[in-house]
């Protein structure tokens, strides 16, 4: 059997589904394929579940301004759509005298892009806020907030549908062929698409799309394991501390359905053919439980009412990073590399909050110059 389509995306996590369905939603005849039985088995399931305010990111780079963009998208969503959210906002904090001047810097890069609702805090002030954290001072977002994020992909993977998107499950990309016309995919069990644009929303294996196409990229994977807290501490905001080079460092995430959650660590990892467990297989990875000795002698710097014993193996998330262990920063690449093959790559954090804004930005780029 062979489908016709104006645009196929490959992958359906929160970015492929958020990119067919704006597309969908502006007439195209729009495609989605997935290796997975379902949408959003993978990275979008698995991460910290936060509303970026896009502190982060250098001024001008992708990442800040779909951040930005994207987080006010998902709060404007949420509210008209009653979508789980809560805004929490968020501490940044410098648990040393020496971390003090990270937080101006992340103050003038949050203003620089556009960031509102964002201040500097000295230590009594974040003492109000929450009386077990310790902290020489701090950098308060209040847009940072978080979601749930299988209740958004409920959301835009419904909203596809509605606008007329079709989904195509347990239908792996193997190979993909240029013409004239466009492009042929074709999936493990030898079903056949063609499509006039094709979009790769392939996350952790967005590298083998490319690849099929001749175009050469290399993606890290880098792990982040998450404990949880078994017991009930106080704590209703974000806390993180300053940033490191390739992670935004282990925080605390109070749960949106009640808890806190904290991790992620970064591990650079080597690549298999699989990242998660499915129904087939328990996958390759699982969480390092001699970890909670690290983690809690991380979040004891500034949590010091947190007992080793509190922590239990959660879960774990793969970033997918064109910024290799001794790279400076990376940016998306969301572009054009071939008439009509538009290529998204290094979707990493902040990924999920950028996924309607990037939907858009993708949206925009097929209207104005492919059909
Ligand atoms: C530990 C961790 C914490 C994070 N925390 C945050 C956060 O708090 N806030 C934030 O904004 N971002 C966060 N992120 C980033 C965010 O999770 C990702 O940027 C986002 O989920 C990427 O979505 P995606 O759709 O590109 O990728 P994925 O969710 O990985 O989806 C890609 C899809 O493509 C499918 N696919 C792959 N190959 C093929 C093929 N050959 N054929 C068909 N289908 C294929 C996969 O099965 C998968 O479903 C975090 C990431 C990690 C790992």
């Amino acid at each position: 059997m062979e489908y016709d389509f104006d645009v196929l995306v490959i992958g359906a996590g929160v970015v492929g589904l958020a990119v067919g369905k704006e597309l969908a939603e502006a007439s195209y005849t729009t495609g989605l394929l997935e290796k997975n039985s379902r949408y959003g088995l993978e990275t979008s399931s698995r991460n910290s579940e936060v509303l970026h305010s896009g502190i982060h990111y250098p001024s001008g780079s992708l990442k800040a301004i779909l951040c930005v963009e994207g987080n006010r998208a998902i709060y404007d969503i949420c509210k008209r759509f009653n979508l789980i959210y809560r805004k929490t906002g968020k501490i940044t904090i410098a648990v040393e005298e020496g971390e003090i001047n990270k937080l101006e810097e992340l103050y003038k890069t949050g203003i620089a892009n556009g960031v509102e609702d964002i201040k500097i805090l000295d230590a009594s002030d974040v003492k109000k806020m929450v009386p077990d954290v310790i902290c020489k001072a701090a950098l308060y977002t209040g847009t940072t907030g978080i979601i749930n994020a299988h209740n958004l992909m409920d959301f835009l993977y419904h909203r596809f549908i509605d606008a007329g998107g079709m989904a195509g499950f347990k239908e792996k990309v193997v190979r993909i062929k240029r013409d004239d016309k466009g492009y042929t995919v074709f999936t493990e069990d030898i079903q056949k698409y063609s499509t006039k644009a094709l979009i790769n929303c392939a996350g952790l294996f967005a590298d083998k799309i490319t690849g099929m196409l001749g175009i050469n990229y290399h993606l890290y994977w880098a792990k982040g394991d998450y404990f949880s807290v078994n017991r009930s501490i106080p704590v209703g905001i974000l806390v993180y501390p300053v940033p490191g080079k390739t992670s935004l460092g282990i925080h605390l995430i109070p749960k949106i359905g009640g808890g806190l959650r904290i991790g992620p660590d970064i591990e650079y990892i080597e690549k298999k053919e699989q990242a998660y467990p499915d129904e087939k297989s328990a996958g390759y990875y699982k969480v390092d439980e001699t970890k909670a000795e690290l983690f809690y002698n991380e979040v004891s710097r500034y949590l010091p009412v947190v007992k080793k014993d509190d922590l239990s193996p959660e879960m774990y998330g793969i970033r997918t990073k064109l910024q290799g262990p001794e790279d400076g920063f990376k940016d998306f690449v969301i572009k054009e590399e071939i008439p009509g093959f538009i290529n998204l790559i290094g979707i990493e954090s902040p990924g999920l909050t950028s996924s309607i804004a990037i939907g858009r930005y993708v949206a925009k780029m097929i209207k104005d110059n492919i059909i």
